[in-house]
């Protein structure tokens, strides 16, 4: 069709070109054992839902565009003010919204690796330059590199803590030391934080180069209702504000939001759960001969052992209806990383590995 044909030879050369499909497939059904995306596993607290309710009889309204009432709640919860406090649909949002922020064609963007995938394809939409930084021996901070050479001139930092996929954790010392070394952004993403046994929100106060990421996604078993934060210097957090989308968060994530934020000790249970049954699936993994890289998330990353494929152990447990991810990295080609699910979940995962081992001996 010739006017088809028009219509699409005026797209911009990115999204001409950018080919990269949106991440994140559904299970085909409810019969599979989904631990490849690093959801929570259980449904929303009670007292969460109640909370949240009353905001569906809002709904022929506008959201407030502002988020006042979300970024309060965040505010309280995180003992800072809230013109410090940016939300989000998600930290996905958020992190989008710092390359529009930052990055004109040609930029570069500094990211410890291995790290969140998603950053490759938000660097490709900007066309700027992703540097991955390997992370030093032991998954330490590379703090040299990451203020040298190329990095050098990188319009911000990328850090996960604890970081996707690996689950290692950084300690905050290290990061308050690229801080202080850094005039840079460092952009420190906390997405899984509720898990490890610190956190960055006592450096704000300090470094008014430091931007923290939060999500309800993981710790608070909100995915689907899209919440996220950045915390940061007001200043910075205004000019971020000025740029989002209209609108972009509706009542039901607002109303979830500052529900979960006022019930956060209702997830008491469900953090040990996940930290339990972390450690019982990597002893597991560990009997069975995979090489388990220490996690302060609600995931594991396990080598397969030698000479054994990621992508071959995720093709076998998907024939056993068990979904894991595995990575296109050369350094991360043994590996299938396991989200924590309930018991029932890494037992049936559990299960499967085993006889999976049994069958190639
Ligand atoms: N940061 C990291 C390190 C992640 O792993 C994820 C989710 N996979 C996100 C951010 C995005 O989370 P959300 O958009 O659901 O808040």
């Amino acid at each position: 069709d010739e006017k088809l044909q028009n219509v699409l030879s005026s797209l911009s050369p990115v999204a001409r070109q950018l080919d990269v499909p949106p991440s994140g497939r559904p299970a085909p059904d409810s019969s599979y054992v989904k631990l490849d995306t690093n959801e929570n596993p259980f449904p929303l607290p009670p007292i969460v839902m109640q909370g949240a309710c009353a905001a569906l009889e809002r709904q022929y309204l506008y959201p407030e565009n502002d988020n006042i009432s979300l970024r309060e709640a965040a505010a309280r919860a995180y003992g800072i003010a809230t013109d410090h406090v940016i939300a989000g649909n998600g930290s996905s949002e958020l992190l989008g919204l710092l390359y529009r922020a930052f990055l004109t064609p040609g930029d570069r963007v500094a990211m410890l690796s291995p790290g969140f995938s998603f950053n490759r394809k938000l660097a490709m939409l900007h066309a700027a330059q992703l540097l991955e930084i390997e992370s030093a021996e032991h998954h330490s901070l590379p703090i040299e590199e990451l203020l040298s050479g190329s990095a050098a001139d990188a319009k911000f930092v990328l850090l996960a803590n604890p970081n996707n996929p690996t689950g290692a954790f950084v300690p905050l010392a290290d990061i308050e030391r690229l801080l202080a070394r850094s005039d840079r952004l460092i952009v420190l993403d906390e997405a899984y934080v509720d898990f490890a046994p610190d956190n960055g929100l006592r450096l704000l106060s300090r470094y008014a180069n430091l931007l923290i990421l939060r999500t309800l996604s993981k710790s608070y078993a909100a995915a689907g209702i899209r919440v996220g934060f950045g915390l940061g210097h007001p200043a910075l957090i205004g000019r971020l504000r000025n740029i989002q989308n209209v609108f972009s968060m509706n009542v039901i994530g607002q109303a979830v939001g500052i529900s979960i934020l006022s019930h956060r000790a209702a997830y008491k249970d469900n953090h040990r759960h996940i930290r339990d049954e972390r450690q019982r699936v990597a002893a597991e993994l560990s009997q069975l001969g995979f090489c388990v890289t220490p996690s302060h998330a609600n995931f594991v990353l396990a080598h397969a052992p030698v000479g054994q494929d990621g992508r071959w152990w995720q093709a076998a447990l998907a024939k056993e209806k068990i979904l894991v991810a595995s990575f296109p990295d050369k350094s991360l080609e043994s590996c299938i990383r396991i989200s924590i699910g309930t018991k029932d979940q890494m037992d049936a995962f559990l299960a499967a590995t085993k006889a999976i081992s049994a069958r190639t001996r």
